[in-house]
């Protein structure tokens, strides 16, 4: 393989954690090691980029981390990134210690602010995807998703065990601002009635109908999976206060799953996926490649330029809630 003078690279963890971050150091580490090249440590994201956390790491000092959630080298939201004056202390430090190359895993706004970054200074940056939504053009999967799925149906699982046990009919809200990844994937995973997210509005009032023809046709007791963006009501605890009103033998709850679903051991699937992805990410900037993110499509490795990463949309499979519609039946 061809090395085009990359010889110190720097990874760092930014935005919102993910289950697998850690898998993704320790293969970033253990690849640049076995490349003969040296890795740097940031710690706090670009905060610690501006504020020099940055330390040489090597191949032991990723032991056990694998299996363990969040992001041990600390992950930060940093006003000062988004200032020139910000990056320019950042690009200093790393010039100081003649880093050629820096990983960034993280969500879109990451990887915005390593784009600009890259061009202001024409620094090798790449990406590597790690966001619970799942929200990254580019990608079938990001880091931390399939765990966060997991999570979520082992929890509505529970609810079920609650929901059947009483005539009870539970609004559960699942992370997804602005994506129905979560909610439509975990809405079938764990039999939903209905799906509620941000890409389709299907109207307070189909959603009350739907759930009185489920009653008539004997269900007793119901779940609704609502993604925290969905426009149905204001929020979920006032459309949950609409559904009980005009369905008063209910008895109606409410529960947010909320940061539960960012922690907690990562799924084997998201272990393997980030493995690959760490070792992609050094492989791709040894050959003298930039400016991109790694991203995993019908099980191959692909590369996107950050620019589409960032601006393209990631859209949901509309077919799920054709199935969710025939399976609620
Ligand atoms: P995520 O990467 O999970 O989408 P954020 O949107 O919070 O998380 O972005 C993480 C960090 O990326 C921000 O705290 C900021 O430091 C940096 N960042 C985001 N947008 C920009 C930008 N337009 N310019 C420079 N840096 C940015």
């Amino acid at each position: 393989m061809a090395k085009k003078n990359i010889k110190r690279i720097a990874v760092l963890t930014s935005g919102g954690d993910a289950p697998g971050m850690n898998a993704a150091v320790r293969a970033v580490v253990r690849a640049s090691v076995f490349n003969s090249i040296e890795c740097f440590a940031v710690y706090k994201g670009f905060q610690g980029l501006i504020n020099n956390e940055v330390k040489l790491i090597n191949a032991r000092g990723v032991n056990n981390i694998i299996n363990r959630g969040g992001t041990v080298l600390k992950s930060a939201r940093c006003m000062e990134f988004k200032s020139k004056n910000g990056r320019l202390k950042a690009f200093n430090n790393l010039k100081a210690k003649k880093i050629d190359a820096l990983i960034i895993i993280g969500g879109d706004g990451s990887f915005t602010g390593g784009m600009i970054f890259q061009s202001e200074f024409n620094f090798p940056v790449l990406g590597i995807p790690g966001t619970i939504d799942n929200d990254i053009f580019g990608t079938s999967h990001a880091i931390g998703y399939d765990t966060a799925l997991n999570t979520v149906v082992d929890a509505i699982d529970k609810i079920r065990d609650t929901a059947i046990s009483h005539n009870r009919l539970f609004f559960v809200e699942v992370m997804g601002r602005d994506a129905g990844h979560i909610a439509l994937n975990t809405g079938i995973g764990a039999g939903a009635e209905e799906i509620l997210i941000p890409e389709e509005n299907m109207g307070i009032q189909r959603l009350l109908q739907s759930l009185k023809n489920s009653e008539k046709s004997g269900k007793s007791s119901s779940i609704v999976v609502v993604a925290e963006g969905d426009k149905t009501g204001d929020n979920v605890f006032e459309l949950a206060s609409y559904v009980e009103k005009n369905m008063p033998h209910y008895e109606v709850k409410v529960s947010v799953l909320g940061h539960m679903q960012r922690g907690g051991k990562p799924s084997c699937f998201d272990r393997v996926l980030a493995s690959r992805m760490g070792v992609f990410a050094v492989e791709t900037l040894l050959l003298g490649k930039s400016n991109l993110m790694v991203g995993i499509d019908h099980d191959k490795l692909i590369l996107s330029p950050l620019k589409t990463a960032v601006k393209s949309k990631s859209e949901i499979n509309k077919d799920l809630i054709r199935i969710s519609d025939i399976l609620s039946t």
